[in-house]
């Protein structure tokens, strides 16, 4: 925990409320409940939807059968639903509350249904471990300090769409914060190898990223961690992957989702 506050009793309090721990072990502050966190997404994604228009089709029929093995294998009691936007910009989320968005650039950098899966692999992992409520209360904390907790409206509009990890296409850069990246990656990683999808395209994924932002990178990218910090660190953890995506793949997980031309 690396978080001060004013008040010291107050904040024991809070800690030992508060604390919770990710799937990796980690723990994180979370002030907020699922409910009140889901809110928030539902209400993101709801203005999300009012500033891009969505695609259906081949296209949308291709994210929801990725998006669906990937979380098939996350187990979640959640009910996912998937758009797409017609937006250039090779971008995704997932957000708290079950809704997952994907533009159309993403689909051009992304060239097949495993390069796609690491995504939302990585996505979905970033609501598996709560990192929305963790920056949100973190930015509670550290911003308005503890009278927000009175009000989860605290945080609203943009701003919300920047902390829970939807702000590239809105100049408000408040990225996760790079030990979340890093976690989302390794969670990711696991997901899709679960899902069927081969773990190795995660690379060629980052690979593809990384040449595509020559000149202006996508504003989400410089959020993450360096593309080669973040190829080695999943390079690390490949073996471990590759099992579960043979295990998956023995078990009848092989998806097979049809890339529009
Ligand atoms: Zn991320």
């Amino acid at each position: 925990m690396q978080w001060k506050t004013r008040g010291a009793v107050g904040a024991l309090v809070l800690t030992l409320a508060a604390c919770s721990q990710t799937p990796t072990g980690r723990s994180q502050l979370t002030l907020f409940s699922d409910e009140e966190i889901d809110q928030m997404g539902e209400q993101s994604f709801a203005q999300y939807q009012q500033q891009l228009p969505t695609v259906g089709g081949q296209a949308a029929d291709y994210v929801q059968c990725v998006a669906q093995a990937v979380t098939q294998a996350a187990d979640t009691s959640e009910t996912w639903q998937v758009k797409v936007f017609k937006d250039d910009s090779a971008n995704a989320f997932a957000l708290p509350g079950g809704n997952i968005g994907v533009n159309t650039g993403l689909l051009d950098v992304a060239e097949n249904q495993n390069q796609l899966a690491s995504v939302l692999g990585h996505e979905v992992a970033h609501v598996l471990a709560n990192h929305a409520n963790e920056r949100v209360s973190t930015q509670a904390v550290t911003q308005t300090g503890l009278a927000v907790l009175q009000s989860a409206a605290g945080v609203e509009g943009q701003q919300l769409m920047g902390l829970l990890g939807m702000g590239a296409e809105y100049g408000i850069i408040k990225p996760f914060s790079r030990k979340q990246e890093s976690e989302a990656d390794a969670l990711g990683l696991t997901l899709m190898a679960q899902a069927g999808f081969d773990p190795r395209a995660s690379i060629e994924l980052w690979q593809n990223m990384s040449a595509n932002s020559q000149g202006q990178p996508p504003v989400w990218m410089s959020t993450h961690p360096s593309d080669g910090q973040r190829i080695d660190d999943l390079q690390a953890r490949m073996d471990q992957a590759l099992a579960a995506y043979r295990q998956a793949q023995a078990n009848g997980r092989t998806p097979n989702c049809q890339r529009p031309d």
